[in-house]
């Protein structure tokens, strides 16, 4: 098991923050994605910040789980991870034929302050890696489209920033739609 990211200090420049998360992200893929929500939690002001725990109970719940358990408390039921469906959607609503992807804004490169960040060392390598996964998205969104699926992508930044009604609103709308 990995040690548990501190919370960034008030005082502390981000770009150190993100230098420090970064090191120890390279231990992990889910701890970095940990470190860079931590990150994030701590640049929001107070009132967005009582805002947010309303949907963000935990802050060691993964953004998915958020919004599977919103879903499931409403009385949607569904599918997960379906693997043969392209890019297996995280949630799939197979009489609705509709799908939910739930991204993290850095390894989705969603067009936000989370998703422009890039690591410090080996840029190249990264954006390139980073924006081959947009480009794979694009294509998986447009095949499952083309399939009869309709799709909806929610953001981390979303599930860190919204209130829990207003992303069951934005649920609602979609799937009884
Ligand atoms: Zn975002």
């Amino acid at each position: 098991m990995f040690a548990r990211p501190r919370v960034v200090g008030i005082g502390e420049s981000l770009r150190d923050s993100w230098s420090k998360r970064w090191v120890e992200g390279c231990v992990g893929s889910r701890l970095l994605h940990e470190g860079l929500l931590v990150l994030m939690a701590d640049s929001l002001s107070p009132e967005e910040r009582s805002q947010r725990m309303s949907l963000v109970r935990g802050k060691d719940t993964k953004p998915e789980m958020i919004i599977r358990s919103l879903l499931h408390r409403s009385g949607y039921r569904y599918r997960l991870h379906v693997r043969d469906l392209p890019g297996s959607p995280d949630l799939v609503f197979p009489s609705r034929k509709k799908v939910v992807f739930v991204h993290g804004c850095f390894w989705h490169r969603h067009a936000c302050r989370l998703g422009a960040r890039l690591p410090k060392s080996r840029v190249g390598f990264w954006r390139s890696k980073l924006e081959a996964n947009r480009r794979r998205d694009l294509r998986t969104r447009r095949r499952l489209r083309r399939a009869g699926w309709r799709v909806l992508v929610i953001w981390e930044c979303q599930i860190q920033k919204w209130t829990a009604e207003r992303m069951l609103a934005k649920l609602r709308s979609f799937l009884d739609d």
